[in-house]
């Protein structure tokens, strides 16, 4: 069966049906018609995926679709047209160009986490570009997934883009197939064995992986924006974002008053109960729930702590004086949980950062210019954002990803890509814009 669809797609794609602008911008505004006509339902299945509020629908997946639309549509003349270069002396007189070219059919397999924007955030470009594709979204969020396969035909090309729903073995199958590049995003373990089947086809690969993201709160900071920058970045669809931040780095004197600032901003976001809260999400599925929850064992619970299998809830947790050597250290949490882990000084973070992967994002809070310096030259990481989270990401004209094992497109060249993004003198500004609904 997947043999059949990427057998289709290529022959769409060498009938050259999207070699013409005209047929990709049409393309473009058909998936524009698609996420703003049938929003509703998208929203209904992210609720029953994710227990996701419409609010955050649209700002964490929507609209970054709608912008990479609009981008594409905006820029693609000059994206698709030939870009002449310097000559040498043996072709002064030649005309001397590099073309941008569709490469031909791609794959694209996405996660559950926010599973309309993995998937279609790439469809944007592989579109643009010229390319068909097969998509293959995340089984766990399996509401988003059927409703992708049922809308995907209405609005686009089916000769061109097909969606493939199905768990391991639907993929597993698809990777066989030759592709003329894949993108995935996931995680690193599953991330070896797309690339192995790559390599079997020698097919170009670009990996969106995850990994831990630490945030240092400077003494000489104001605390209690931090906090409620890192509660808003940490909590919102239940931790499960791939640069949410992972973990706190302090000096010990402050770790008290971080708890107690958490504790009033979770409050106002979410209430007494953040489990009735119609903002607060779901853990995707028992087997998440299960390992999230046995991340917390050997921990101290500062906030938080209640969980509930029959709903996947676990409570917006913060978790004190937490040693480098605990089960919560070693992984991603991809959860609720918000350790907080003592150094006793600058010098001590960036060690501890620099004795670990390098950070897919990384966050540091300080109103000392000085503090903030040493931390940009001295960690690598994929991005970072000072005195605020998240926002590198929003941010188009800064690339996006990971360095070493968080490895992607972006890295491939140099470190020195990393998105860098200071808040300093907008903190104020942005600190309303945060909240959840
Ligand atoms: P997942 O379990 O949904 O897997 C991702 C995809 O891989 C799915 O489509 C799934 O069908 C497929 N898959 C799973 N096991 C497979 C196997 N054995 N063989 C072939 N295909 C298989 O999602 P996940 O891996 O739990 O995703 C979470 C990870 O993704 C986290 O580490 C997170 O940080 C990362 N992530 C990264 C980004 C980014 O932009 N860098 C964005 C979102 C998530």
């Amino acid at each position: 069966m997947e043999k059949q669809v990427v057998d289709g797609l290529r022959e769409a794609f060498q009938s050259g049906k999207s070699r013409p602008l005209q047929y990709r911008k049409q393309q473009l505004r058909a998936l524009h018609r698609l996420i703003t006509e049938r929003q509703a339902d998208i929203d209904q299945a992210l609720k029953q995926d994710l227990n996701r509020n419409t609010y955050n629908n649209s700002l964490f997946e929507l609209i970054g679709i709608e912008n990479d639309i609009k981008l594409a549509e905006s820029e693609l003349a000059d994206w698709a047209a030939p870009r002449p270069v310097k000559k040498n002396l043996n072709s002064a007189l030649d005309d001397v160009y590099i073309k941008p070219e569709p490469l031909g059919v791609v794959l694209i397999i996405g996660t559950w986490n926010y599973p309309w924007a993995m998937i279609l955030q790439p469809l944007v470009g592989a579109i643009a570009a010229g390319n068909a594709a097969v998509l293959k979204p995340s089984e766990l969020s399996e509401h988003s997934a059927r409703l992708m396969k049922e809308l995907l035909p209405l609005y686009l090309d089916k000769g061109m883009y097909q969606v493939v729903t199905g768990g391991v073995p639907e993929t597993q199958e698809l990777l066989k197939q030759r592709f003329d590049h894949i993108f995935y995003t996931g995680s690193s373990t599953v991330g070896k064995l797309v690339m192995e089947a790559a390599a079997h086809h020698l097919t170009p690969v670009t990996l969106e992986l995850g990994g831990k993201s630490p945030c240092y709160i400077d003494k000489n900071c104001d605390i209690a924006v931090a906090c409620r920058r890192i509660t808003w970045g940490k909590f919102v669809n239940c931790g499960q974002t791939c640069i949410a931040p992972d973990y706190i780095l302090c000096e010990p004197s402050i770790q008290d008053r971080i708890v107690e600032e958490i504790q009033k901003t979770l409050q106002e976001f979410y209430q007494k109960d953040p489990k009735s809260s119609p903002d607060y999400c779901r853990i995707i599925n028992t087997r998440h729930f299960d390992r999230v929850l046995a991340l917390m064992n050997e921990c101290t619970i500062a906030l938080g702590g209640e969980s509930d299998r029959s709903q996947c809830y676990i409570a917006p947790t913060v978790l004190r004086d937490v040693l480098p050597h605990f089960k919560i250290m070693q992984e991603e949490i991809f959860g609720p949980l918000l350790p907080i882990v003592t150094v006793n000084d600058l010098s001590e973070a960036i060690n501890f950062i620099n004795t670990r992967e390098k950070p897919l994002a990384l966050y540091v809070f300080s109103s000392d210019k000085r503090v903030i310096k040493r931390m940009l030259t001295e960690t690598t990481s994929g991005g970072v954002t000072v005195n605020d989270v998240l926002m590198h990401y929003t941010v188009d004209t800064l690339p996006f990803g990971g360095v070493g094992k968080r490895t992607n497109k972006k890295s491939l060249k140099t470190n020195n890509n990393a998105k860098i993004m200071e808040t300093v003198e907008w903190a104020d500004i942005m600190g309303d814009t945060h909240l959840t609904s």
